[in-house]
């Protein structure tokens, strides 16, 4: 396959397998002229966005499928190339028939993501819209549907784009110094250009801090339920999946001998570790089941330690492991979640305060607060609505390497560092930019 190609290529564009309707696109140079050769009329003249009902004939004549065929101009198609969507019966045969139909015809069965790769190519997506077209269709939970499309309408590449343009100016009045040479002038005001650095510097570090949200946005966040015995793990397990036990076939990343389950939570969703270990009636000699917990701390980001308020003996020791817990994990959420609320022993009452949370696992009491909190945790001060959420590791890097050079500006900026030098920087940093959405310059 030729990077450039035009030739017409098709494939399903809907999901395979049986549906009321199917719908097969044929892209690129000719295409309409290619169906016409098969279609019950002739289509190469008509115009773009109309829908004509006809019949998909056999090279014999024969009828093979009544369907309704759209037209797209060139320029005005998801691909950007002259395009056909033939919406035909959805069964897997009638798809195949018209396929090899088509193949027979000279269209070649294009290859996956080449569709939108030359959507790419035409310059209809950028490279992290082309990006979000794959995490749209593979989006399982609201936010992150709600986080590729963002980022397919291009609201990440335009605020790339102002980022840009704000260094461009940059360059452009620290690189006239540079004509001077020798003269030792200084054109550009030297705190407006430490304004200017340290505001954009601002925004691509806030950018790649989302990545840690946008990641889990897009990959579901793991959580570990882990406690001494009888604290209630099963219990509470039991309560979260009731309502919200997300229904999911495959979850990517996670071996079979490692069973999860998935709860989707406001739009998110949870993966909660080895919830075959939590059922297991057998639980191991020692008091907390550390051995085993550790495994499963390891893997969470989310840990929630489950105590017994009507055992002080157990909400002492649980305490002093979750400060261990929390200083040996700096990067997960620990939280100190006392169960049996409402069997609570006096005893307990005057430290709890020392919980993040209080609940009743067995009245239920508490678990929508435990619910609220495992969200909070997660969107941190972001606002998915109305904020770009970084959700592509390739993203991710280039913003770190952003980064990274306009902080080697901003300390050239404030040492005695040549302007070439700064300038070289921010070169460096307006390039890192163009590589997420594929600018090149
Ligand atoms: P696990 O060993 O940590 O999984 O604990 P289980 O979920 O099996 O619970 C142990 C016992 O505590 C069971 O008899 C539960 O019914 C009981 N239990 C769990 N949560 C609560 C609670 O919030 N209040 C009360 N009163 N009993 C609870």
């Amino acid at each position: 396959m030729n990077d450039l190609s035009t030739d017409p290529i098709c494939a399903l564009a809907t999901a395979s397998g049986m549906g009321a309707i199917a719908v097969i696109r044929v892209s690129g140079k000719g295409s309409k002229a290619l169906v016409s050769k098969a279609f019950s009329k002739d289509l190469t003249a008509l115009p773009s966005h109309t829908v004509h009902l006809g019949w998909m004939l056999a090279a014999n004549g024969d009828r093979l499928d009544e369907v309704l065929a759209t037209l797209f101009d060139h320029g005005k198609s998801f691909t950007g190339e002259e395009s056909v969507e033939l919406a035909c019966h959805g069964s897997t045969f009638i798809q195949q028939l018209l396929l090899q139909r088509l193949a027979e015809l000279g269209c070649r069965l294009a290859e996956p993501g080449e569709f939108t790769k030359r959507a790419f190519l035409n310059g209809r997506l950028d490279l992290s819209q082309a990006e979000a077209v794959a995490d749209l269709i593979a989006a399982q939970s609201k936010q992150a549907h709600q986080v590729a499309l963002q980022q397919l309408r291009g609201r990440f590449s335009s605020e790339l784009q102002q980022l840009r343009e704000q260094l461009i100016q940059f360059a452009a009045l620290i690189e006239l110094e540079l004509d001077f040479g020798e003269e030792d002038v200084e054109f550009a005001d030297r705190t407006a250009l430490k304004l200017l650095v340290a505001e954009v510097l601002k925004m691509v570090r806030r950018l790649a801090a989302s990545f840690e949200l946008g990641n889990a946005i897009k990959n579901g966040v793991p959580v570990a339920i882990v406690g001494a015995p009888n604290t209630g793990k099963s219990t509470l397990l039991n309560q979260l999946l009731g309502e919200d036990r997300a229904i999911v076939s495959d979850i990517a990343g996670t071996t079979r001998d490692v069973i999860e389950e998935v709860l989707n939570i406001e739009g998110i969703q949870f993966r909660l570790i080895d919830t075959a270990g939590i059922r297991e009636t057998t639980e191991t000699i020692e008091a907390l089941g550390i051995e085993r917990s550790q495994q499963k701390i390891e893997q969470a980001k989310i840990v929630l330690c489950l105590t017994d308020a009507s055992d002080s003996a157990n909400f002492t020791e649980t305490t002093a492991w979750v400060t261990s817990l929390k200083t040996l994990h700096p990067d997960k959420y620990i939280l100190l979640v006392q169960n049996k609320a409402d069997l609570k022993a006096a005893s307990i009452n005057e430290v709890s305060t020392a919980f993040d949370l209080q609940m009743s696992a067995l009245t239920g009491n508490g678990v929508a607060e435990l619910k609220a909190k495992l969200v909070a945790l997660v969107l941190g001060d972001y606002n998915v609505q109305d904020e770009t959420i970084v959700s592509n590791a390739r993203h991710y890097a280039a913003l770190l390497q952003t980064a990274a050079a306009l902080e080697r500006a901003q300390e050239g900026l404030y040492g005695h560092t040549t302007a070439d030098f700064i300038a070289m920087d921010i070169r460096e940093a307006m390039r890192q930019l163009g590589h997420i959405t594929g600018q090149i310059d």
